[in-house]
């Protein structure tokens, strides 16, 4: 299904719960607030089913909050996998429960992992997560690996002032590892969630020149046209690196549709109040063409860019 800018979706960024146990500095809650509970798993796995149906789209990534502290997020997984309609089954979280859960996942059928990991020094990593447990988290990584997840992906919010003296030492730990680096520019929170005004002009890094910089020394580039335009590097070292940077560019190139715990589809990080909840008519068993008008609706009211 295509939006009225011609932008095709191609895949859905599916936030299970609204719980988390870090309190990360940056937090952009996903772009909304929760209006009611959450979604049962029977509603996730049937509007899931429903949106491959309607969108085509097989890829899908489970977020939260921290959709690990989703007491039921196995079976979630197990479901959606079974579905055999997803080709690509993903999940972001802030990697404290890996270690115990990675291979519980793994025979799930989850395929691919990123973890938040925006500093290796621990007293960093508390100032930006609000919790000690650094060790863990790599703990959890490791066992991650381990499994057999590939790629695992490392999400870098880069800090003026906190972390942006990490980043090569971020890059050589993921050439060693054979992690992607994904390097995040922080943006801006929702007026509506209350924003980030003085945080976002205290702590905000321009990306933009690195970028330039990781151009002319990469030995490869590569351009997501189907991720915002995201660009990849493949560096010397090997350290492969994906950059993602908000601009117009940025938006003209997003694919995603976006569903929050409490069932609101909405189309942009900053819009959600242009969602519809569709829980209630999850629950009323309408036919495919009446989700598929709803779901158009959502679709058409995304914009060329914020
Ligand atoms: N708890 C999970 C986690 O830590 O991955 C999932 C939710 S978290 C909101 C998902 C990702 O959003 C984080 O990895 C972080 O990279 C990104 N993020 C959150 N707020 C951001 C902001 N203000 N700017 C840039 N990226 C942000």
């Amino acid at each position: 299904m295509k939006d009225k800018n011609n932008r095709e979706i191609k895949h859905i960024r599916f936030s299970i719960t609204s719980k988390c146990n870090f309190k990360c500095i940056y937090c952009d809650q996903e772009g909304f607030t929760p209006k009611t509970s959450e979604l049962a798993v029977e509603e996730i796995t049937k509007l899931c089913k429903i949106l491959a149906e309607i969108l085509k789209v097989t890829r899908i990534k489970f977020t939260g909050g921290e959709p690990l502290c989703r007491e039921e997020i196995v079976q979630i997984i197990r479901n959606v996998a079974d579905l055999n309609l997803y080709k690509d089954i993903s999940l972001t979280t802030n990697g404290y429960y890996l270690y115990e859960m990675a291979e519980e996942l793994f025979n799930a059928g989850l395929n691919r992992i990123n973890v938040s990991l925006s500093s290796l020094k621990p007293e960093v990593y508390k100032r930006i997560y609000g919790l000690d447990s650094l060790g863990k988290v790599l703990k959890g990584l490791k066992k991650t690996k381990q499994i057999g997840f590939n790629p695992i992906k490392l999400n870098f919010v880069i800090l003026k002032g906190i972390n942006d003296n990490e980043l090569e030492n971020m890059i050589e730990f993921c050439a060693i590892n054979g992690f992607v680096l994904q390097l995040i520019e922080l943006h801006k929170v929702s007026d509506a969630l209350g924003g980030n005004g003085e945080f976002y002009e205290k702590y905000h890094y321009d990306v933009k020149p690195l970028i330039e910089e990781f151009e002319s020394k990469a030995v490869k580039t590569i351009i997501r046209g189907n991720m915002q335009n995201r660009k990849v590097f493949i560096m010397p070292n090997s350290a492969v690196v994906e950059t993602i940077s908000p601009s117009h560019d940025f938006c003209m190139g997003c694919t995603k549709l976006r569903v929050g715990c409490d069932g609101n589809l909405f189309g942009c990080l900053y819009r959600s109040d242009l969602g519809k909840n569709i829980k209630e008519v999850l629950r009323n068993h309408y036919s495919l063409s009446k989700y598929e008008s709803i779901v158009k609706e959502v679709v058409d009211s995304r914009e060329p860019y914020y």
